[in-house]
């Protein structure tokens, strides 16, 4: 079973997410787990302030510059948080064993692949750490030996997608999850462009029919045309 912890100050922009679908039916199949820890949980307030919005973590950044910037402390103690309940962690401060890896996310870290999440899929415990405003104090990545990942260049409000990107990437390669292990798209040939019943629809006056060739049973047929049916062109 892999668990994958999350450390995150907006908890509940992920859990409709992966509580649903073959995700959510992951975690009661016992494939997977999720746990969440705030790092509002983990300021000096948090047992004198009630609201959550009275625990800042955030900061202005030093340099100058607009945006703020999460303070170290409250990650660092909701990490240690996760790896005290990592069987195999034992009671190791600043170092991860094992089967434990920690990701940091940010719009300039490597790549996310299907060969990173193939890799990760071995880890039994892996934590994400997701910033918001204009990042993490970078201490944290001291603190802990960490990678940094992104999902795309591009840049994001905050690591939760990215984190949900990783969880779902992951999860469907773990085997038992997907009804079919064949359903792994990159161990078959799949196509962008899929067509169900019915075999004709009917729309503005014109009819749309499903390509002939998947209608044949013909399957070497049916692959080479799969293969060919690369989405092609700029989408700007
Ligand atoms: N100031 C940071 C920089 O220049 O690297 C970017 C901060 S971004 C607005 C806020 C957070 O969103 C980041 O700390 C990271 O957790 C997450 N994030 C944004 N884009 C991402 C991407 N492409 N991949 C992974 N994480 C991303």
């Amino acid at each position: 079973m892999t668990t994958f912890h999350i450390i995150t100050l907006f908890p509940e922009t992920m859990q409709a997410y992966l509580g649903a679908s073959i995700i959510g039916r992951a975690q009661k199949e016992g494939h997977i787990s999720i746990k969440y820890y705030n790092p509002r949980d983990f300021t000096d307030k948090a047992n004198e302030v009630q609201t959550y919005s009275e625990r800042r973590v955030d900061n202005k950044p030093y340099g100058g510059g607009p945006g703020m910037v999460i303070e170290a402390m409250p990650v660092i103690k909701a990490i240690e948080q996760a790896l005290s309940i990592i069987p195999e962690q034992g009671n190791v401060r600043g170092k991860t064993k094992g089967k434990t890896k920690i990701i940091f996310f940010s719009p300039s870290g490597s790549q996310f692949t299907n060969e990173v999440a193939e890799k990760f899929k071995k880890y039994t415990d892996i934590i994400f750490i997701c910033g918001r405003y204009e990042g993490i104090d970078a201490r944290v990545k001291k603190a802990f030996p960490m990678v940094d990942i992104s999902v795309g260049p591009y840049v994001l409000t905050g690591g939760e997608l990215p984190a949900m990107i990783m969880i779902d990437s992951i999860t469907r390669r773990i085997k038992g999850v997907l009804g079919d292990d064949l359903s792994i798209e990159e161990e078959r040939v799949a196509s962008p462009d899929v067509y169900t019943r019915p075999e004709v629809i009917e729309f503005n006056g014109k009819k749309y029919r499903v390509p002939k060739i998947l209608l044949s049973g013909h399957h070497a047929k049916m692959d080479a045309w799969k293969a060919n049916k690369k989405i092609k062109g700029s989408c700007v």
